[in-house]
């Protein structure tokens, strides 16, 4: 695996928390983002060589919805950049790690996604993404 990609952050609403990350980091969004798949909005910052996403759900049946109603608006998943998201995903299956997707799916920000299971973890959701070239 690479660096951290992002960090992803559960929000209640994608409006208000992005004027607060506005003025947290001195820049705004360059990228607002629906993610059908997830129903999720997105909104991405960057500072430096590090990006924040927010993520506000689009429905009850988003996973971010769920979070949020568990445990209240934070940080959801930290994503690594990954050159092969296939054969990184077969590395963390035979090393035991629970992946949430079979097949690598399209996320934001242009990216293919897997997720590991927060149990795998020691309770933080992990997210690969490869970027699409
Ligand atoms: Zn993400």
């Amino acid at each position: 695996m690479n660096r951290i990609e992002h960090i992803g952050i559960a929000v209640k609403s994608l409006a208000s928390a992005s004027e607060v990350y506005e003025k947290l980091l001195g820049v705004g969004s360059y990228k607002t983002e629906s993610v059908e798949s997830e129903n999720v909005l997105t909104a991405f910052f960057k500072t430096g060589e590090n990006k924040v996403e927010l993520l506000e759900a689009t429905s009850e049946d988003s996973a971010i919805f769920k979070f949020i109603e568990k445990k209240g608006e934070g940080i959801h998943h930290i994503a690594f950049d990954v050159d092969d998201i296939v054969l990184e995903m077969e590395r963390l299956k035979e090393e035991g790690f629970i992946l949430l997707n079979e097949t690598p799916k399209l996320g934001a920000d242009n990216k293919l996604v897997c997720f590991v299971h927060p149990k795998s973890s020691h309770g933080v959701l992990i997210e690969l993404c490869q970027q699409i070239s």
